[in-house]
């Protein structure tokens, strides 16, 4: 009974979204393979609950995609993780760019990481929710842009990273070229009727590919919404 009052007078989700839950998702991650303390530490630091609709709140440190309206999703954590991860590779990228903002869990993320983050999203209304998240964790150093990724952010090329986080039938020359020698480029890319998860690092000779493993990301889409 003592208990049960307890829990009443704690404010709503406060239980679910605790540091102690980030930490169980913490070790979740590190169990499945993902190294790199920076990346686990920005995990740790980041209050997923915030990049959900309130509904989800309770759901938000459990390592699975949810949906964040208009048919997208907020990706898996150890896919948020794992790219992170590829992206940081061998160095500490100063400035990087993302395709496909979404919730901008995904770009709090490589905020808490690189100084400087560009995020580009085709879906005005996801994109002013995201901005209104960056506002609210004072992330200021995430710069948006509402337009078509597939052209990537030409006026702040190079990048020491890109990530795109929406799965392409053919990566975009583009952004390949909008790379910094010595920078990798993180996506998912439909190969055979599957999603392999690609991380492609550009080199004074050319590109050097790596294949990460199969994915699910939702597709990478032309235009405007
Ligand atoms: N990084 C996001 C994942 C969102 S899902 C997160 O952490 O929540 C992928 C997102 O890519 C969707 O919001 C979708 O609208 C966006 N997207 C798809 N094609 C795009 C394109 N060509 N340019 C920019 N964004 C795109």
């Amino acid at each position: 009974m003592i208990h049960q009052r307890k829990l009443k007078s704690v404010p709503k989700g406060i239980g679910m979204t605790s540091q102690g839950t980030r930490d169980r998702l913490v070790r979740r991650l590190r169990d499945n393979g993902i190294r790199d303390e920076r990346v686990l530490k920005a995990i740790a630091t980041t209050p997923r609950h915030e990049f959900v609709d309130e509904a989800l709140s309770s759901r938000a440190y459990e390592d699975t995609a949810l949906p964040i309206g208009l048919s997208q999703t907020i990706s898996q954590p150890w896919v948020v993780a794992k790219m992170t991860e590829a992206l940081l590779d061998g160095g500490s990228p100063q400035k990087v760019l993302e395709v496909g903002t979404g919730s901008g869990y995904q770009a709090a993320i490589l905020a808490s990481l690189i100084p400087k983050v560009f995020t580009v999203e085709r879906i005005e209304e996801l994109l002013k929710l995201a901005r209104r998240r960056f506002h609210k964790l004072g992330l200021h150093h995430i710069y948006t842009r509402y337009a078509d990724g597939h052209i990537g952010w030409p006026s702040q090329a190079p990048f020491d990273g890109i990530i795109v986080t929406a799965a392409a039938i053919e990566l975009p020359e583009e952004l390949l070229l909008q790379l910094r020698i010595g920078g990798v480029l993180v996506a998912p890319v439909e190969k055979g009727g599957m999603q392999r998860l690609l991380a492609i690092r550009r080199t004074e000779e050319g590109f050097e590919e790596k294949d990460l493993g199969g994915v699910i990301f939702v597709p990478m889409l032309s235009g405007l919404s």
